[in-house]
C-alpha cells in the first residue's frame, strides 16, 4: 500500500488520495442501504460525566485560580490559549512521547505526508478529548499541514499537562480540567470566535461544538468543507439535523465505522474492564461468579478477560444471535433473576436502561461488586437507591458502598457511569485506530471535490477502513497474504480491497448510512 497525494484532476477523486498499489481507487461502489445500530462509547456530552484518564501527577488542587484570570504566555511569546499551567509543558511532553509509541498509523501518516500536505490551507476546529492521544493526533494534522484550534468536549477529561504542551507547541488550547459549564461554552468560543481566522473544518466528539457553531455562528458554514463526528450522540445529532433538512454540510461519522466498533467496542473493553475493577476494588478474579448483561462487543470483551483470569461468566441476552454467540463461546446464558442472589459483580453492557433494577439490587448477596461499561449511566437503576432507608458510605473515588438497613452493602462503581472511561485507562494503541480514521476522515472531506458529498451523513469509505487497519500490521509484524489474480477473480474482488461489502458487520437498517461513495 501506498500513500499518494497525487494531482488528479480528471479523475472523481481528490487532489489528496490513498492508493492501493497501482489501483486508481474508487471508494465503497455499493452504497449501502442497511446502517447498523449505532451504539458506541460517547463521553462526550459537556455533561458531568466523569472521565478520569491517566493520573495527572503535576495537578496542583492548590492552584485554585480559574485559567481564564490568568496571564499567560508560552516560550515564544504567544498568550493565544487557556490552560491550567503552562509550566507543566515538559510533563506534557514526555507523556505525548508515550503515547506515540503506541500511535504507529499516526506516526506513519506523518512520515509519508512530508512532502505533500493533504491538510494545507485546512483550518480544523476540535472538540475531543484532550489527552495525550488526541496531542498526537492534533501533532499529526499539523503535520500534514492544518492549523488548529482546540477545546475540550469534556470538562472532566483534559489532561492539564497535555493542554499545556500543545500551548507551548503553538497550538491553541482552550481546557483544562474541571472547566465549569459556562467555562466549556467560553473555551469552545474561544477556539471559533477568532479576528482573521475561521474553521473550514470541525473535528467534534458529542455534537456540542457543531451545536454552538449552528446556534453563535451560522453563517461560518459558509466557508465549512465538512463535520467528522466521533460520538454516538453526535451522530445522532447529526443524522437528527440531516432529517430535519438542516444539515448544512457534509459529515461523516467515525462512530460507525468498522475500525471503531470492530476494535474499540471489543478489545478497548477486553482490556481495561479488568483494570477498572482491580483499580476500583482489588479484587482478585480467579473463581469468582460474575454476570455480564449483553453479549455484543463490549459484552464479548468483558466475558473474554474475565473468563481468561478464571471467572465463573454468565451472560444475559435479549437477541437470540449474541445469545447462541455466548453459548457456543462457553458462557451460561440465564436470566439475571436466576443468578442475581449468587453472583459476585455485576456488569452491564447493554447501551440500554433499567437492566439492573433496585429488585435485582435488593436481591444481590453481600459485597457485591455492581458496575456499567455501555455508554450511559442509565443501564443501572442508580436512582432507585437514593432512598432514605439506604446509607451510602463513599469510600474510595468512585467507589461507592450503598448499605440496607439490614447491613449488606453493595459496591457501586462510577456511580453506574462507564467503568472504564471513569476509573482506568483505556489502550493507547485501540485510540490509535480510532484516531487515524479521524485523521483520513478529516483528509477526505477536505480534499473531496465538489459534489462526491452532499449535505448528508456518511460512512467512511470502506477501503479507508482497511487503510487504517493495514497501517496497524506493522507494529505486529504481520504478513498480510495477497490475493492472487485467479483467486480474485474467484471472489469477484479488486485484489487491492475493499475485500468485504459494506454491510459486512451491519445489523439493522437504523438510520441509513450512507458511505463515501463518489456523489
Ligand atoms: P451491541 O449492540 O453490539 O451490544 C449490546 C447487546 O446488548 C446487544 O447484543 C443487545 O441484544 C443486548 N441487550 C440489549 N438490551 C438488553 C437487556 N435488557 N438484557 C440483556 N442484553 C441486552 O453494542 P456494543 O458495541 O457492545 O456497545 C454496548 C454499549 O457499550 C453501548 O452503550 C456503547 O456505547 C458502549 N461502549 C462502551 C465502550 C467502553 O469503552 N466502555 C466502548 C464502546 C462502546
Amino acid at each position: 500500500l501506498i500513500l499518494a497525494f497525487g494531482k488528479s484532476v480528471t479523475t472523481p477523486f481528490p487532489r489528496w488520495q490513498i492508493q492501493f498499489a497501482d489501483q486508481k481507487q474508487e471508494f465503497n461502489k455499493r452504497p449501502t442501504k442497511i446502517g447498523r445500530r449505532s451504539l458506541s462509547r460517547s463521553i462526550s456530552q459537556s455533561s458531568t460525566d466523569s472521565y478520569s484518564s491517566a493520573a495527572s501527577y503535576t495537578d496542583s488542587s492548590d492552584d485554585e485560580t480559574s485559567p481564564r484570570d490568568k496571564q499567560q504566555k508560552n516560550s515564544k511569546g504567544s498568550s493565544d490559549f487557556c490552560v491550567k499551567n503552562i509550566k507543566q509543558a515538559e510533563f506534557g511532553r514526555r507523556e505525548i512521547e508515550i503515547a506515540e509509541q503506541e500511535m504507529p498509523a499516526l506516526m506513519a501518516l506523518r512520515k509519508r505526508a512530508q512532502g505533500e500536505k493533504p491538510l494545507a490551507g485546512a483550518k480544523i476546529v476540535g472538540c475531543t478529548h484532550i489527552t495525550a492521544q488526541t496531542a498526537v493526533l492534533m501533532e499529526t494534522l499539523g503535520a500534514l499541514g492544518a492549523q488548529c484550534r482546540w477545546a475540550a468536549c469534556n470538562i472532566y477529561s483534559t489532561l492539564n499537562e497535555v493542554a499545556a504542551a500543545l500551548a507551548e507547541s503553538g497550538f491553541p488550547v482552550f481546557a483544562w480540567k474541571g472547566e465549569s459549564e459556562d467555562d466549556f461554552w467560553w473555551c469552545i468560543d474561544r477556539c471559533v470566535n477568532v479576528e482573521g481566522w475561521q474553521p473550514n473544518m470541525i473535528l467534534d466528539d458529542g455534537g456540542d461544538l457543531t451545536h454552538w457553531i449552528y446556534k453563535k455562528y451560522p453563517n461560518m458554514f459558509k466557508k465549512i468543507k465538512g463535520i467528522v463526528e466521533e460520538s454516538v450522540t453526535g451522530v445522532h445529532r447529526l443524522y437528527q439535523l440531516s432529517k430535519a433538512g438542516k444539515l448544512c454540510v457534509p459529515a461523516m461519522n467515525v462512530n460507525d465505522s468498522v475500525t471503531k466498533q470492530k476494535f474499540d467496542n471489543l478489545y478497548c473493553c477486553r482490556e481495561s474492564i479488568l483494570d477498572g475493577l482491580k483499580r476500583t476494588t482489588d479484587m482478585m478474579f480467579g473463581g469468582k461468579q460474575v454476570v455480564v448483561c449483553g453479549y455484543g462487543e463490549v459484552g464479548k470483551g468483558c466475558c473474554a478477560a474475565l473468563k481468561a483470569m478464571g471467572s465463573i461468566v454468565y451472560v444475559t441476552e435479549i437477541d437470540p444471535i449474541c445469545a447462541l454467540q455466548a453459548c457456543m463461546d462457553g458462557f451460561r446464558l440465564v436470566k439475571l433473576n436466576e443468578v442475581i442472589r449468587q453472583v459476585d459483580i455485576v456488569i452491564t453492557c447493554t447501551g440500554n436502561k433499567n437492566v439492573v433494577t433496585r429488585e435485582h439490587l435488593d436481591r444481590m448477596k453481600n459485597s457485591c461488586i455492581v458496575c456499567n461499561m455501555g455508554h450511559s449511566n442509565t443501564e443501572i437503576d442508580v436512582a432507585s437507591l437514593r432512598t432514605p432507608e439506604l446509607t451510602w458510605e463513599r469510600v474510595r473515588s468512585q467507589v461507592d458502598h450503598v448499605i440496607w438497613p439490614d447491613g449488606k452493602r453493595i459496591v457501586l462503581l462510577a456511580e453506574g457511569r462507564l467503568l472504564n472511561l471513569s476509573c482506568s485507562t483505556v489502550p493507547t494503541f485501540v485510540l490509535s485506530i480510532t484516531a487515524t480514521t479521524q485523521a483520513l476522515a478529516l483528509i477526505e472531506l477536505y480534499n473531496a471535490p465538489e459534489g462526491r458529498y452532499k449535505q448528508d451523513v456518511y460512512l467512511l469509505p470502506k477501503k479507508m477502513d482497511e487503510y487504517v487497519a493495514s497501517l496497524h500490521l506493522p507494529t505486529f509484524d504481520a504478513h498480510l497474504t495477497e490475493l492472487t489474480d485467479e483467486q480474485a477473480k474467484y471472489l469477484g474482488l479488486n485484489k487491492n480491497g475493499p475485500f468485504k461489502p459494506n454491510y459486512y458487520r451491519c445489523l439493522a437498517p437504523t438510520p441509513p448510512l450512507k458511505t463515501g461513495k463518489p456523489g
